[in-house]
């Protein structure tokens, strides 16, 4: 690298330490700030030379980068950004402190993938979902999907591996030449029922959609699930020992499967490496506390509430903790998007700064809940065995920080 690269590396790498020490997070952002300013291609100069890996979508890109990561150390020391600093100033970080690493996976928010496409000249893409979160501040669904679709356009032979179920990620890719489609499942449809293409309705059939109007046609899959198994281009099935709960992972497994193939590792050898991932900076944790026994779920917008839902152990108490502070997007009408009938047979308790807005969404859907205060005064009110919590992002943190940033 040139002497000013060498540089800015060795600022990021003091900057992020010194932000560890004193307490204030993993450092990535500060880093890759400092790197950055020094040499503005810094992100560039790290990435040339190595086989990276970009994952993109609304929800289920930190816990597709980790499976994707732990698949990819069968082939030696990986580069990622697991702990979702998903900005250029984390992807920067992240390569600058594996430098050893040929293979790097990198979680990229949905609006830097056409930056990280050009910057980081990746091997593979894989594109997961769009759906709406934080609309308030972000871009509507169809502007993102424009956005990638643009970019995608301009790197048409950079192999994407999408989402054939997600009819906005389909239009997006079909702008490449080279897509490799897997069936990642849309529990949540409320954003495409209109076709991306010309913008008629789309008929919808369980997961298969097609637009009567125009032709557009979800794609066919070479990649799935089944059951326990990950079906794979050839037919066969891979077992999916996961730690992590849902048909969601499952499909987030498969993802991590097609891109580790692409990197030259075969299902066989992948899928048993899955079982490493067990939570992800306290997403999917337990927790035990006076007698009772937490899983702790994040959720940050509708689609994802859905999927929380979907992993709920039957009559298993749930605590919702909602916050709506900046980096949750202060507007909270978001939650009139979820139906949360699902939890109507369980016993409810809504907590977080904004517990009372929660409240009121419950009231409406028919759903009986209690409120309280926070965590701990809700687990007091609960009798002891299992309890599951979902929370958006700040409330979640708030609740990782009372039992000591549980991981
Ligand atoms: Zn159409």
């Amino acid at each position: 690298m040139p002497p000013r690269a060498k540089l800015a590396t060795a600022m990021l790498r003091t900057a992020a330490a010194l932000s560890r020490a004193s307490g204030r997070g993993d450092g990535s952002v500060i880093g890759g700030k400092v790197g950055l300013t020094i040499e503005p291609k810094l992100l560039q100069l790290l990435a040339a030379g190595r086989r990276v890996a970009l994952i993109s979508g609304t929800n289920g890109k930190t816990t597709t980068t980790r499976f994707t990561a732990a698949a990819l150390e069968a082939a030696g020391p990986v580069a990622t950004n697991s702990f979702g600093a998903n900005m250029p100033t984390g992807h920067t970080t992240a390569l600058a402190k594996a430098r050893d690493a040929v293979n790097c996976v990198l979680e990229v928010d949905e609006h830097y993938l056409p930056r990280l496409m050009a910057e980081a000249t990746p091997q593979v893409i894989a594109l997961l979902n769009l759906s709406r979160d934080q609309l308030d501040r972000a871009m509507e669904v169809s502007g993102l999907a424009a956005k990638w679709r643009d970019a995608l356009a301009q790197h048409p032979d950079v192999p994407i591996i999408a989402n054939a179920d997600d009819p906005w990620v389909a239009w997006a890719a079909s702008g490449s030449n080279n897509v490799t489609w897997f069936a990642g499942g849309q529990r949540w449809q409320e954003d495409s029922w209109i076709c991306p293409q010309c913008r008629k309705h789309l008929d919808r059939f369980g997961d298969y959609w097609r637009c009567t109007s125009c032709g557009f046609t979800r794609p066919s899959p070479t990649w799935g699930v089944e059951g326990n198994a990950a079906v794979t281009p050839d037919g066969s099935r891979v077992p999916l020992d996961l730690r992590l709960p849902g048909q969601v992972n499952r499909a987030n497994a498969v993802t991590a499967l097609a891109v580790a193939s692409a990197f030259g590792i075969a299902p066989q050898q992948a899928a048993p490496l899955l079982v490493n991932v067990k939570s992800i900076a306290g997403r999917y944790a337990v927790v035990r506390r006076n007698g009772r026994r937490l899983r702790l779920l994040l959720s940050k917008n509708p689609a994802g509430w859905l999927e929380a839902f979907d992993m709920l152990e039957p009559m298993c108490p749930v605590v919702l903790a909602l916050n709506a502070r900046e980096v949750d997007g202060y507007d909270t009408s978001w939650i009139y998007d979820v139906d949360f009938s699902p939890v109507r047979d369980r016993r409810v308790i809504a907590i977080g700064d904004r517990r009372m807005d929660l409240a009121v969404r419950l009231q409406v859907n028919d759903v009986k809940f209690e409120v309280a205060r926070d965590i701990t005064e809700a687990i007091n009110v609960l009798p002891s065995g299992e309890v599951e919590v979902i929370a958006n992002y700040t409330a979640f943190q708030d609740i990782r920080a009372e039992f000591d940033r549980v991981n």
